[in-house]
């Protein structure tokens, strides 16, 4: 599932693929819970606007419109946001794959799960919003129009502070884990960098939050501010579907410390990293290092 890097990533890609270019045409796939707006408003609201910025809040992509919309974007579990130049073999159906030649594995051609394709009036790249498991969501926002989920998110967890994390444990009887996955705390951390973040603050997932000492918590935040930093320059985690816009596979999943590496030898003791299900979660960590 994309997290924060791997969102942060498609937003550099994508955002001179979008500002300053003017919609001239858009295509979906039929309505569905995909678009929370239809997709006939949707087109009509798109074509002859122009994007000023793409913007990401959290795990979310926000293009603000010339005439004041925004359009939110949602990548979801598998949503890839890419150009028509895209080159990667991944953004194919297995079997889609195993009929190209070798020098047919170039370019992509929308397909059933491309469900927005933006054309522009220049005439150039396309981009191409695909996901297969569909968990994605397209919505237009009207100038001033509250939104459920994009207002509610605390501050980027790229700006996490040993006192921001410190002040909301205060409150919380919840698992340390679930306390960096609550969006309304930090915007943007997932299952992957929270278990990162505590295995470096030496911190076990199903702590209680409110028992976290101030040097925990910066300990915390410093970790998750690091891991992220580091996912975005190494191109994020490709665990799973997520393919960077230029079709590129993410290289942070090498340097995992503890997440999904469950009985294998912890990289700083040896230990064999154990799995445990906090807030419904797959949790990863050291027992020896993490207390
Ligand atoms: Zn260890």
């Amino acid at each position: 599932m994309p997290e924060l890097p791997e969102v942060e990533i498609t937003r550099r890609r994508i955002e001179p693929l979008l500002v300053g270019r003017k919609i001239e045409r858009v295509d979906t796939t039929a309505d569905s819970y995909f678009f929370i707006t239809p997709t006939r408003p949707l087109k009509r609201a798109l074509a002859g606007r122009t994007t000023s910025a793409l913007e990401r809040r959290g795990k979310y992509l926000v293009a603000a419109l010339d005439d004041g919309r925004r359009l939110l974007l949602h990548l979801g579990m598998t949503g890839q946001l890419f150009s028509s130049a895209a080159a990667s073999v991944r953004l194919l159906s297995a079997t889609a794959r195993a009929s190209l030649a070798p020098e047919e594995q170039r370019r992509f051609e929308p397909d059933a799960h491309t469900h927005l394709c933006l054309h522009f009036a220049d005439g150039g790249e396309q981009v191409f919003f695909r996901d297969v498991r569909k968990f994605g969501k397209v919505q237009l926002i009207e100038p001033g129009e509250p939104n459920e989920r994009i207002d509610r998110l605390g501050p980027d967890a790229l700006e996490a502070t040993g006192d921001l994390l410190f002040a909301a444990s205060r409150k919380r009887k919840v698992a340390a884990k679930a306390l960096l996955l609550d969006q309304t705390v930090l915007a943007g951390t997932g299952n992957i960098y929270a278990d990162e973040a505590l295995f470096l603050a030496g911190v076990r997932p199903g702590r209680r939050a409110a028992r976290l000492t101030r040097r925990d918590c910066d300990a915390l935040a410093e970790g998750l501010v690091r891991v992220l930093r580091r996912s975005i320059e190494t191109g994020g985690s490709s665990i799973s579907d997520y393919v960077a816009p230029d079709g590129s596979d993410g290289a942070y999943q090498d340097e995992r410390r503890v997440y999904a590496r469950t009985g294998e030898p912890c990289r700083a003791c040896g230990t064999p990293i154990k799995r445990r299900v906090i807030a419904q979660r797959s949790s990863h960590y050291c027992p020896a290092c993490q207390r």
